[in-house]
């Protein structure tokens, strides 16, 4: 739901001018009088989606043998902790190879570092999930008459 005053996303607010309902964001709420404020979450809504994806970190490979070597854990001996080939792991190591998630998290926990950062573009996805239900005038006064009945 667009702003009626200036046109930006998210038009959470319901002012009445003159009259004339309007759905405004919260900085043109201002303009009127409040009919109705943000909309409360619904518990049954279904949680929002957490779509923020995994990045493994820039120079992992220094991360984990850097961490390795400050632990005193031969190559071998590590993969074998984690249940993978010590070849792999030197591919990851030398950044031949990027670990997938799983392994990233599992070297995370043997050697108590930080491999995988969220890539924020989450939040962005989950704000425009949020937008859009479109609530229309006639679903608002449902609502309140339900409230009044409660
Ligand atoms: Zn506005």
């Amino acid at each position: 739901m667009e702003c009626e005053i200036c046109g930006s996303e998210g038009a959470d607010y319901i002012i009445a001018v003159e009259g004339a309902k309007l759905f405004v964001c919260a900085e043109c709420s201002g303009s009127g009088k409040i009919v109705k404020g943000p909309a409360p979450k619904r518990e049954e809504s279904p949680p929002a989606r957490h779509k923020a994806e995994l990045e493994v970190a820039d120079g992992f490979g220094q991360l984990i043998a850097g961490a390795r070597k400050r632990m005193g854990l031969p190559l071998e001996v590590l993969a074998e902790r984690i249940n993978e080939k010590h070849s792999f792991l030197e591919r990851v190591e030398h950044e031949k190879t990027l670990p997938d998630e799983k392994l990233a998290r599992k070297l995370e926990k043997e050697l108590g570092i930080k491999l995988l950062q969220e890539v924020s573009s989450g939040a962005a996805v989950n704000a425009k999930d949020g937008q859009g239900k479109g609530m229309t005038l006639g679903d608002i006064l449902e609502i309140q008459k339900r409230k009044k009945r409660e």
